[in-house]
């Protein structure tokens, strides 16, 4: 279990993740920590990505892991292709074949909706 998370930490993941996994292709995105609905979210306004991570989870390093790659996926999808596919089909073809890349390449266990997660009662 990872100890005090916060966006600094989540900022400072996805920049080594961006280096590690993406070729350093990705912008930053601002990186939030609060309580959602969900376990993580992208959004991108003006072509500015933010991803948002839920803060009532216990997260483990693989866990968050998981998480943070896949709102990557999403800015990846939406900043090099641009396409409305990022609007339409979420986790589309695109989404899909990085998912399976990264997997493959790296032994990520990223998926389209994550299992084994829970949220604090
Ligand atoms: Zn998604």
């Amino acid at each position: 279990m990872i100890g005090i998370l916060n966006k600094k930490i989540i900022k400072d993941l996805y920049k080594e993740f961006n280096t590690m996994y993406f070729n350093g292709v990705l912008s930053l995105c601002d990186c939030h920590y609060i309580k959602l609905d969900v376990f993580g979210r992208y959004t991108n306004q003006n072509g500015k990505g933010k991803i948002w991570i839920t803060n009532d989870v216990d997260w483990t390093e693989e866990t968050l892991r998981e998480v943070l790659v896949h709102e990557m996926i999403h800015h990846y999808v939406k900043s090099i292709f641009d396409k409305n596919e990022y609007l339409f089909f979420r986790h589309g073809f695109r989404f899909r074949r990085m998912m399976k890349k990264l997997n493959n390449e790296f032994g990520l266990g990223i998926t389209i909706s994550v299992k084994n997660l829970h949220k604090r009662v």
